[in-house]
């Protein structure tokens, strides 16, 4: 079990959490409007204690989201 203090289960607040992948191969997020490849592959979490199951971008996907949004953000003004 790796505990991630930055993380808690939406569900019941828990920090009990096993982390890894959703999917056969592995799910990914595709923003709307933002031509991506592949997307950002997400990670995922499962809760111990309520077997709530949650995805999340890591911190490199989530700046180069950001990074991406900025870019249409400049194009745009
Ligand atoms: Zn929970």
């Amino acid at each position: 079990m790796i505990v991630d203090t930055n993380k808690s289960c939406t569900a019941c607040g828990s920090q009990r959490l096993v982390f890894g992948y959703t999917g056969n191969s592995s799910n990914a997020f595709v923003p709307s409007n933002i031509f991506v490849i592949y997307g950002f592959r997400t990670r995922s979490f499962v809760c111990l204690d309520c077997g709530y199951v949650s995805q999340f971008l890591s911190k490199e996907k989530l700046e180069k989201l950001k990074a991406r949004i900025g870019e249409r953000e400049e194009l745009n003004e």
